[in-house]
């Protein structure tokens, strides 16, 4: 890793967080010129919830702003090799989604209407077609099925890693296994972080902390509504006649996602009762590899689509990994300053989506620090569109369960 290692004790912007979003960011900070840019992990870099994902894009998202980022995202990782110069596999099968109630089909009417008012390729398919391009798949019970050619999944880990060493390349310091133990402020401004390792003097802290945005938040005195969700996934066995070329399925009322990997299917979803962690209860040093996982809640939630994936009626695991993603209170992300600390910004509250967005979220929220506004209107992922109503933990966390188990469908 170039440029990484020590610490500097000046810089124009602090990145607490190498996972994909904090990677991100600091490489268009130092991409649009900044030169004193510190991007700190206090794990390995690129080592917690993000290397863990399923690597999805879902382009058509509840709100056309979220539509607009997320399909800016998916142009960016197109281009991400030749903007980063770093590798990134992805394969761009497109994506379908299965409604199986009257409601979910309209539902998928009018994402096909607000895909195409904005310019994407998404359209209703016949069940016919759905099988001609996913093979394992049996329409039965189908009311309606849309295809996005254009989405694509991709190898979690090359975005956070590639984003930081190309950061490095263009001038950032980029120190793993540092933790942020502190944010000084004064006069309601940020003036810099301390460090296991010692202090850096700067007017700009970015949290990208993951699940543990909110006590990098508290550091500075801010309050972030996010809610560190357990989410999982497997992958079997390989099955013959899977390829890489074959979609990603989503069936909405059982929020399962499917899609090819390692020659078998990868299966995760959203069930109705997630468990939710507060990181500050955790032991110290605790890290995302020590969290307790259970397979049973993807043994049932594969049960719940083996009309439509037969082959899933029995299949062996090769693989069973999860992460602590942040669920927000409406399942919006939360990007942009945190309102009364000058100088402190916030990327988080990923929905289970931050990975793909990261592309995108990192562009705007580097063009927002440098230049005082953003290139789009953000408000909607606004910290302060929240309520002191979200300062009651039981409200937040029902919210954010509820938004969790309703992944596919929320309005
Ligand atoms: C099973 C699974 C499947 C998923 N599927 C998808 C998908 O298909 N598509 C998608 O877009 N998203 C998906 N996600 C969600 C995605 O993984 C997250 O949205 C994304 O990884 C969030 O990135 P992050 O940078 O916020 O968090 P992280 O990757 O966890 O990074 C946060 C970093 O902050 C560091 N940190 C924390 N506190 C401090 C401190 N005090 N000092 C220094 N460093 C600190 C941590 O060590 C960590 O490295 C999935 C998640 C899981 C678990």
């Amino acid at each position: 890793m170039e440029r990484s290692g020590a610490l500097i004790r000046d810089a124009e912007a602090v990145v607490v967080g190498a996972g994909a979003l904090g990677a991100s960011i600091a490489f268009h900070l130092a991409k649009a010129g900044s030169r004193r840019i510190a991007l700190i992990d206090k794990h390995d870099l690129a080592s917690q919830t993000s290397p863990r994902a399923a690597g999805l894009t879902a382009q058509v998202r509840k709100t056309d702003l979220m539509t607009r980022l997320a399909m800016m995202a998916v142009r960016k990782i197109e281009r991400f090799e030749a903007e980063t110069d770093e590798p990134l596999v992805y394969h761009q099968s497109g994506s379908m989604k299965i409604a199986r109630t009257p409601e979910h089909h309209e539902q998928l009417k009018r994402e096909v209407a607000r895909g195409q008012r904005l310019g994407l390729g998404i359209d209703l398919v016949s069940p016919a077609e759905a099988r001609r391009l996913m093979p394992f798949l049996d329409p039965v019970g189908a009311q309606g099925i849309t295809y996005t050619p254009s989405d694509l999944y991709l190898e979690p880990v090359q975005i956070p890693l590639g984003y930081a060493r190309a950061a490095a390349r263009l001038g950032a310091t980029v120190t793993p296994n540092t933790a942020v133990t502190g944010i000084v402020t004064k006069n309601g401004g940020v003036t810099g972080v301390i460090t296991d390792q010692g202090e850096i003097q700067t007017p700009v802290v970015v949290d990208a902390a993951g699940a543990w945005t909110r006590l990098v938040a508290q550091m500075a005195n801010g309050r972030i509504p996010v809610v560190p969700t357990r989410h999982q996934l497997l992958i079997t066995e390989p099955i013959d006649g899977v390829s890489t070329a074959q979609p990603i399925v989503r069936v909405i009322d059982s929020n399962v996602y499917v899609r090819p990997e390692k020659g078998g299917l990868m299966l995760g979803g959203y069930e109705p009762d997630p468990i939710q962690y507060d990181t500050a209860a955790l032991p110290a040093g605790f890290q995302i590899k020590d969290l307790v996982l259970d397979i049973g809640v993807l043994r049932r939630l594969a049960g719940t689509v083996v009309a439509q994936f037969p082959i899933l009626r029995e299949f062996k695991v090769r693989e069973h990994r999860g992460g602590l993603p942040t669920m927000t209170a409406d399942g919006r992300h939360i990007v942009g300053p945190v309102p009364g600390i000058r100088g402190f910004f916030v990327a988080s509250g990923c929905c289970v989506g931050g990975l793909s967005i990261s592309p995108a979220v990192g562009e705007v929220l580097a063009e927002w620090i440098l230049t005082g506004k953003p290139p789009m209107d953000l408000t909607f992922l606004a910290p302060e569109r929240f309520g002191v109503e979200y300062h009651l933990e039981e409200k937040l966390q029902a919210q954010c369960r509820w938004q969790y188990a309703h992944q596919y469908s929320a309005p």
